[in-house]
């Protein structure tokens, strides 16, 4: 279902009237790793709104590695980021974990994101077909182009078409990026499937320098958006603050986008 067909094909995920992932329009999805509060979240909102960075992100269910890490804010979060969608008026991602949160998170987001710990979450991902909500699937921590649009698959064919896929980055011998950003699978990946395709910079390089260079390149690259984090005070985040980069960056960055997606 999800692969390219003859004549070539490309499905548009809307988000709201205006916000579509497949189109003309690079979309950008910024925001924290983690919803920490309201406060936290209409800074972000006021100053990206305009940038324009078209749908917030923020986890308020976290895999995180450590059982003793801060694991989310939980339903509180999810009131926070309903507050900020309709007092800013923007679509909002945020992560399911597994099937029990996927009525509440449909409730209050615009699409559901599927975490590289989940990309084989099988009940999960069945479960989403029936979610009524646009996907944003992730590209699984060492998982192979296949299984990736496999995964996808098991979206579509159980009842939702709209599935974005994200290239974040996959596990090799060097961590000196978190991750390897695999920009030769987005091209495969626009290629042989007719979904769109966005780019985690973030999670990909793990370092905020090195974020604003690999987005230009993912866009350079054909990818239909890009989800990055960003935090008003990013050494302070409570996830993933080497990554984070600071709203200013932020807003400089997706202009400086703007050149790159016209020559494409
Ligand atoms: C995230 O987006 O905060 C996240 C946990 O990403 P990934 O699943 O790609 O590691
Ligand atoms: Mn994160």
């Amino acid at each position: 279902l999800v692969a390219q067909s003859h004549p070539h094909h490309q499905t548009i995920v809307r988000l709201s009237k205006t916000v579509a992932f497949g189109g003309e329009e690079l979309v950008i999805i910024g925001g924290p790793c983690a919803v920490e509060s309201l406060e936290q979240m209409e800074t972000v909102a006021q100053q990206l709104k305009f940038a324009p960075v078209q749908a917030l992100r923020g986890g308020v269910y976290k895999p995180r590695t450590s059982p003793y890490a801060f694991q989310g804010m939980g339903e509180a979060g999810l009131e926070v980021l309903a507050q900020v969608r309709s007092q800013y008026n923007i679509p909002v991602v945020t992560e399911v974990m597994s099937i029990s949160q996927i009525e509440a998170i449909a409730t209050h987001a615009d699409m559901l994101q599927v975490g590289s710990r989940n990309m084989q979450n099988f009940d999960l991902l069945k479960a989403l077909g029936q979610a009524g909500k646009p996907i944003l699937l992730k590209r699984g921590l060492a998982a192979t182009i296949e299984e990736f649009v496999m995964a996808a698959e098991y979206i579509v064919s159980h009842g939702n078409p709209d599935v974005v896929m994200c290239e974040r980055g996959i596990r090799s011998f060097d961590n000196y990026t978190r991750n390897v950003l695999d920009l030769g699978a987005v091209a495969a990946l626009k290629q042989i499937t007719h979904l769109p395709v966005i780019v985690d910079p973030s999670h990909a390089v793990g370092k905020r320098e090195l974020v604003a260079p690999v987005a230009k390149a993912a866009v350079a690259c054909g990818a239909d958006g890009l989800i990055i984090e960003c935090h008003p005070e990013p050494e302070k985040s409570v996830s993933d603050a080497r990554q984070a980069l600071s709203l200013e960056d932020m807003v400089n960055l997706v202009a400086s986008l703007k050149p790159v997606a016209v020559a494409v």
